[in-house]
């Protein structure tokens, strides 16, 4: 965490700070302090940053801020690897912009009608995020003019390398003025990635945030991967279903402080928050309160409860993931006080996944993955402390007065002791009913792709996704297309777009991944013929989605794809695909079975 620096010691333009401030921004986090003066300063910048981190304001700030709202033609290119970052930052940019007036951001990605990126190219904007091919096709069309481009940002460019959009990526980058400012960030930094930095960024400054290494003892450490909408009801099973004494619940910004304490209140938890805009005489009484056991629950920022020390605390929740593994240690150390023993639970969304592995390296700790409690296990944990209230009741109050009560209804009422008792716990549970297991259903693991937190509806068409895929942290990043083992059924399809047409597997893979929004985890083989190509994909993939496959062009050929009947007939039947490994005396071309799981990938 930066220690002391804040959003208004960064000269950032007063309807920026506006903006952040009413977002609910504290502080800059460690990648927006080391990259907003150098951004800010209109010098070229690769950062190291993963999702989570606050890389997209760290760019988003400082660009707007030298933007000119006068002029309404694309100032700022961001190139994004999939349509759900595309939009994802977009919305950013709207958001940090928002007291900017005639501010305008277009996003631009594939599978989405010309006709109304069209019409929005032609009533102009001073942004433009948008995934390479569509920005490509734009340039090509004509629609999009780059002439007065500002600046260029090359957002996940390691993801772009791995779905196979390099080649654009650079077109895009050569159709740029060369004055213009560029911002690099990438996860991970493979050698093409430095390649394109050396040849694209003139003296840039390059920032890692260092992840100090740092053990934390006698704290048990899990996460749960959730998607953030999921977040609040998660939060209320893990308080119902874990034990501790008082927990303090860790979020990004001040309005969510103030937006999950009155949530937890509402449901009757005694909760307080803890931020940045309270004063020292309130922050202590609130901390006072939590020592006294007037509240259980404290929901905090990381600068608000920097230094905070309560023995009570036994939980400490990670609502929203911190930037990094020193905030997290940070955090975490407000449990296990005084030798006691702490647990730690952190939130994960899929994309965030990359943000755990590395706070795990630096703790050289692991975060072991819990399930949340299911409705079995909160109901039986009320009924668990309902039996020992009722225990503690028998043993410690004189009940002789309601002993007498109860004679006198058995008579009155003609009925027996286990109905009187039966009818008193009914109506004594009602605010807390113990009968819930079947109103708790299963929260189920989202997929690794699209969580983003103020994510809108999805686009115009469906969006395929299957279970159980390897999640985006965890792929190798060896190069544009791994070998990996498919699960599930697979058919090959054919696709008209050949060597001859100066296709790569990569090419095949960023059109059929952003046009069908199919994850390029389940695109499996490709073989490229001359003429055309092969590409084994899920079985199962919905009409609507395949007849638009139909109509998508890859190097200027539409792709007409169509299930592989084998035979590949005319000039290519003799043909071997590039990388085919097989003896020559297997029939060319014959591909799996229909259903049958494709074993390994093709690499270019
Ligand atoms: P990113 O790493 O850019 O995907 O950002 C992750 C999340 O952190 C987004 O929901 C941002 O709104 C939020 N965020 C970014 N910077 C800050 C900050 N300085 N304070 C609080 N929240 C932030």
């Amino acid at each position: 965490m930066s220690e002391s620096l804040t959003f208004s010691q960064l000269d950032l333009p007063d309807a920026i700070l506006r903006a952040v401030t009413e977002l609910g921004y504290e502080t800059p986090s460690p990648i927006q302090a080391a990259a907003i003066p150098k951004l800010l300063a209109g010098e070229d910048l690769l950062g190291q940053a993963q999702t989570g981190t606050g890389k997209t304001a760290a760019f988003a700030l400082p660009l707007l801020a030298r933007l000119d709202p006068a002029q309404n033609e694309p100032q700022i290119l961001v190139l994004a690897p999939t349509r759900e970052l595309a939009i994802q930052v977009a919305e950013a940019f709207q958001a940090y912009a928002r007291f900017m007036p005639a501010f305008h951001v277009l996003p631009l990605y594939g599978g989405q009608s010309y006709t109304n990126q069209l019409k929005s190219l032609k009533r102009g904007s001073q942004v433009i995020v948008g995934t390479p091919g569509r920005i490509l096709d734009h340039l090509d069309r004509g629609t999009l003019q780059l002439d007065k481009l500002r600046a260029i940002v090359l957002d996940e460019a390691d993801e772009m390398l791995r779905m196979g959009f390099i080649d654009d990526v650079q077109t895009i980058m050569d159709a740029t003025p060369a004055g213009r400012q560029v911002a690099m960030f990438s996860a991970t930094m493979p050698s093409q990635i430095r390649a394109i930095a050396q040849k694209h960024l003139k003296n840039a400054q390059e920032i890692k945030i260092e992840s100090k290494t740092s053990t934390v003892e006698r704290i048990t450490q899990r996460y749960v991967m959730l998607d953030s909408n999921q977040k609040l009801d998660a939060l209320t099973r893990v308080l119902e279903g874990e034990e501790y004494d008082a927990s303090i619940i860790f979020v990004r910004t001040k309005s969510a402080t103030e937006e999950i304490s009155e949530k937890l209140g509402a449901r009757g938890y005694a909760v307080a928050c803890l931020n940045g805009d309270m004063n020292q005489a309130n922050r202590e009484q609130t901390i006072r309160r939590l020592k006294a056991g007037q509240i259980d629950i404290i929901v905090a920022t990381d600068v608000a409860a920097r230094g905070l020390d309560v023995e009570r605390i036994s939980l400490v929740i990670n609502y929203d993931i911190p930037y990094d593994s020193e905030a997290y240690v940070h955090r975490i150390g407000r449990t296990g006080r005084a030798g006691r023993l702490g647990k730690a639970i952190l939130f994960v969304s899929p994309r965030e996944r990359r943000l755990l592995r590395t706070i795990e390296h630096a703790t050289r700790q692991p975060i072991e993955k819990m399930s949340l409690p299911t409705g079995e296990v909160i109901e039986q944990r009320r009924i668990e402390s309902f039996r020992e209230q009722l225990a503690n009741t028998i043993e410690a109050k004189n009940l002789s007065f309601f002993q007498d009560l109860i004679n006198d209804w058995r008579e009155k009422l003609e009925t027996t002791d286990a109905d009187l008792a039966a009818a008193l716990l009914f109506l004594a549970q009602k605010d807390q009913p113990l009968n819930v297991a079947k109103q708790f259903p299963e929260i189920r693991e989202p997929h690794a792709r699209g969580d983003r937190p103020d994510r809108p509806e999805r686009g115009d068409r469906p969006r395929f996704e299957r279970g159980d895929r390897p999640e985006r942290g965890d792929r190798p990043e060896r190069g544009p297309r791994p070998r990996r083992e498919m699960q599930g059924n697979y058919n090959t399809y054919r696709i008209e777009v050949g060597k001859e047409h100066g296709v790569r597997a990569g090419d095949i893979v960023g059109a059929i991944a952003n046009e069908a929004n199919i994850d390029s985890q389940f695109i499996g083989n490709i073989k490229l013929f001359d003429h055309f190509s092969t590409v084994e994909l899920p079985a199962d993939i919905p009409t609507e989605i395949f007849q638009h496959l139909k109509k998508v062009y890859v190097r200027k050929q539409k792709l007409n794809i169509s299930v592989d009947t084998g035979g590949h007939g005319g000039g290519d039947r003799a043909e071997r695909p590039a990388g085919d490994r097989r003896p020559s005396s297997a029939p060319a071309g014959a591909g799996p079975r229909p259903g049958a799981a494709p074993k390994r990938r093709t690499r270019e």
